[in-house]
């Protein structure tokens, strides 16, 4: 920890400096009292500084995660909010989007406020909560978005669950737009989605698994972009999974509707073929989220819609769970997987390491532009604003294995993979929260 700092040689990108074009440049940054006091080339160092060589290290802003799920207060066996930013600034996040199916759930504005003060007292980064749209995540009493704003929400969602009742919604989408706060959709009507295990298709079929099928999220989808449309709140989707709603997004954005969008690592690399058989034959519940892995034809309308532009961000939806927990058939096993130490890696290694996506894109994906839905200023590294950096080594490859992880939970279908992009050192605030 040190409030006087200097990054010396580091290389980023010039529109990360809030310049134009995407020219690399090599940079020194100074840091006083939390905050960028300077950027320049050959900065002298002062006294009492600590001074960080990052030759040959990239310097980016610190990625901002729009859906994770930290668990306390109440399940702090898979996560607490103190686990789960250890997990963040190790995968180079300096701010979260926390969901509220905590126990008890945010709905009221106690909750926010324990989740804030806890934030504060114990988080090695930004944690920022959301309130829960309807009492108990129940959908059918729609909470108080003023006093729950008041008390810190930046968000409004029952994630975790669709909201059912249409009824219910257009109310929520009411009130969200006086409010002034985004709806997060959890798009899942859950009629269609069966209590299904995985996505229903030729997997689901061939293990006799119930299926969840892709239109129980994008009728939810299709809903609330008319319901966006005709309240003119702002209405973003949660780890969009499906052809169908991206289809419906593009074309909702087309015609100027609020909404935005944003998908997860898992979602634009795997698919329910992907689910690997345990030695018992059944399937293993540690690829097993909502929504599910989808068809490969889902996932590579996914990743065209990332590369075409209608993704406005990537979320990682971490989301921890016991070894015991996963190791149950999967029918019975919890949905989600942790995501948080190696969003950034997958994304630099299969997108732009590959030559899909340029690494500015990747970076205002995973900060700017994520930020952006919350009305929340990040993703630039300027002269004066708050300094949450994270140093990248892009060119050493490394494994994911089951210890790599600082979550309290290990439930990844990416332990086994070597990636690029791993996270040298964070700093939050100014202080140095992760060194690797
Ligand atoms: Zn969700």
């Amino acid at each position: 920890m040190s409030t006087k700092l200097l990054i010396k040689h580091a290389k980023t990108l010039s529109a990360l400096l809030g310049k134009s074009g995407e020219a690399e440049v090599i940079i020194d940054v100074r840091i006083r009292d939390g905050r960028i006091s300077e950027i320049g080339q050959a900065l002298a160092s002062q006294d009492g500084e600590h001074c960080i060589d990052a030759t040959g290290l990239f310097l980016s802003p610190g990625l901002f995660d729009p859906q994770v799920h930290f668990r306390e207060p109440g399940m702090e066996y898979k996560e607490d909010i103190a686990s789960g930013s250890r997990a963040a600034v190790k995968g180079g996040f300096t701010a979260v989007v926390s969901m509220p199916n905590t126990s008890p759930v945010a709905d009221h504005p106690d909750v926010i406020t324990f989740m804030v003060n806890r934030a504060r007292d114990t988080a090695l980064c930004k944690v920022y909560p959301t309130g829960a749209l309807s009492k108990g995540l129940a959908g059918e009493i729609v909470t108080d978005f003023a006093a729950l704003r008041a008390a810190g929400a930046v968000a409004i969602t029952d994630d975790g669950k669709g909201v059912q009742r249409d009824a219910i919604f257009y109310q929520a989408m009411q009130q969200a737009k006086l409010a002034d706060l985004v709806i997060l959709d959890h798009s899942e009507d859950e009629t269609r989605s069966n209590h299904g295990a995985i996505h229903a298709g030729k997997v689901s079929q061939q293990y006799g698994i119930r299926g969840i099928g892709a239109d129980s999220e994008s009728v939810h989808v299709a809903r609330g972009c008319q319901m966006s449309e005709a309240t003119g709140a702002r209405y973003h989707v949660l780890h969009v999974s499906t052809k169908a709603s991206i289809d419906i997004i593009r074309a909702a954005k087309q015609a100027g509707v609020r909404v935005t969008v944003e998908v997860s690592p898992h979602h634009l690399l795997l698919c329910d073929e992907d689910i690997p058989e345990k030695a018992d034959g059944t399937l293993d519940a540690n690829w097993k989220m909502n929504p599910p892995l989808r068809s490969r034809a889902d996932m590579l309308a996914c990743q065209q819609a990332l590369l075409d532009g209608t993704i406005d961000a990537i979320a990682t939806d971490h989301a921890p769970h016991s070894p015991a927990e996963k190791a149950l058939p999967i029918e019975q096993a919890p949905f989600g997987i942790i995501g948080l130490e190696t969003a950034f890696p997958l994304m630099y290694s299969h997108f732009v390491r590959s030559g899909k996506l340029s690494l500015g894109a990747c970076i205002e994906l995973m900060s700017r532009n994520a930020g952006q839905i919350f009305n929340i200023e990040c993703g630039r590294i300027l002269d004066g604003s708050a300094a949450d950096l994270v140093l990248f080594d892009l060119e050493t490859p490394f494994a994911i294995t089951p210890d790599f992880f600082a979550s309290r939970s290990q439930n990844s279908p990416f332990v086994g993979h070597t990636l690029y992009g791993k996270t040298c050192y964070t700093f939050s605030d100014g202080n140095l929260v992760y060194q690797a």
